[in-house]
């Protein structure tokens, strides 16, 4: 499959990594949008949260359970923010669902 984050998973691309367990891997985010920009993923190709169903969401609740562990890791004590692109409105341009963890300064732009 052509999936960039698939092959970081494989390492078969490069990546920074953060935290990895069984069901997960996290790793910066190449082209940061702020001090600290990690991005977090199930090792499973799922596309988005709109493919989200009864067999994979087991996948998905451990990227969401990995998730206060890996801002713990980033040093991210005093908040951060969690943000997951869907489709083309929602901007996304990697379609293998991703969480990014954005934080280490007070963030800018509240869109909601
Ligand atoms: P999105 O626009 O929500 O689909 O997010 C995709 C994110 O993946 C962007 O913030 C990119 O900077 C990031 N990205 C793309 N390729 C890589 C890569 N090889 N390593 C790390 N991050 C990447
Ligand atoms: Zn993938």
């Amino acid at each position: 499959m052509d999936c960039v984050f698939c092959k970081i998973i494989n390492g078969d691309i490069p990546s920074a990594k953060v935290y990895e367990n069984e069901y997960v891997y996290a790793f910066k985010d190449i082209n940061p949008n702020a001090k600290v920009h990690v991005l977090v993923v199930p090792k499973v190709h799922i596309e988005s949260i709109d493919s989200v169903d009864e067999e994979n969401i087991e996948a998905v609740s451990q990227v969401i359970k990995a998730i206060p562990t890996v801002a713990k890791e980033c040093g991210l004590s005093n908040g951060y923010r969690v943000i997951t692109n869907v489709g083309e409105d929602g901007g996304q341009t990697v379609k293998h669902i991703h969480f990014h963890i954005l934080g280490g300064e007070k963030l800018p732009v509240k869109l909601a």
